[in-house]
């Protein structure tokens, strides 16, 4: 009989494969990266992708390879020979420091990481990430991978309550409220990055960006699912909001 954790250690493998079915942890970076998620009912455990397994890529993890960890980085349980990931610490320390989380995604996702090598402030120039990059976003100033208490404490620290960050040269962090929410922020913050970084090919580190006034001029805007012509429907549909990548990216992850 399957019990909840077996099926947070599915739904946690099947994130971690999204990470390389979405092309975030693909070719040289095919095993780097992790996806967490904390123990519902237990907010001071968190599942994650292990370490040291017989075939360590992203793309190929299953539910048996995940490993559970406490809010220091100390590994509570996992299959034989795997470890916890070598940046656990990314993961405690931001469920430690951030109670409105319940899922973390660490990957080195390469637009992102050359706009922080560069310096490069990213803006909105397109709307799929567009609410992460509004402010700039708060980069970790150090290459190192986050190892210790204290490099873990310092990312948190950096993040604060934001729900992106960068990591200098080496990569990003996003969270979310579940694991689509967190696995979906990193898509759209690689996308942003993409955007940025042909914005920057093309007219240079002053590009231009979506003013920030057009961006509250849509949110006075009615909703969608108020206007004359769709509240009907979407009221029968029960609709509220379309999934349709991240279905698209779990459906495929789950045929691999
Ligand atoms: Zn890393």
């Amino acid at each position: 009989m399957s019990s909840d954790l077996d099926s947070v250690k599915h739904d946690v493998a099947i994130a971690n494969r999204v990470l390389s079915v979405a092309g975030l942890a693909a070719g040289a970076l095919a095993s780097l990266g992790h996806v967490s998620m904390r123990v519902p009912g237990e907010p001071d455990k968190f599942v994650v992708k292990g370490r040291g397994l017989a075939f360590d890529v992203l793309g190929a993890v299953r539910d048996e390879d995940m490993v559970v960890c406490d809010l220091n980085g100390f590994l509570i349980e996992g299959p034989k020979g795997a470890t916890q990931p070598n940046e656990v610490m990314i993961h405690s320390s931001i469920l430690r420091a951030r109670p409105d989380v319940t899922s973390v995604v660490h990957v080195h996702p390469r637009y992102a990481v050359v706009l922080s090598t560069l310096g490069h402030t990213m803006r909105p120039v397109a709307r799929e990430g567009m609410p992460l990059v509004r402010e700039p976003l708060p980069v970790y100033p150090n290459v190192a991978l986050v190892t210790t208490q204290e490099e873990g404490t310092e990312l948190a620290n950096v993040l604060g309550t934001r729900q992106a960050a960068l990591l200098f040269g080496h990569g990003a962090v996003t969270v979310g409220t579940d694991l689509e929410d967190a696995v979906m922020n990193m898509v759209n913050l690689e996308e942003q990055a993409k955007m940025n970084w042909y914005a920057y090919c093309a007219a240079g580190p002053d590009h231009a960006r979506i003013p920030e006034e057009m961006i509250q001029a849509e949110r006075n805007k009615p909703r969608f699912d108020d206007l004359p012509h769709m509240k009907d429907l979407v009221q029968q549909a029960g609709v509220v909001h379309a999934r349709g990548a991240w279905q698209n990216y779990a459906h495929l992850a789950e045929q691999e």
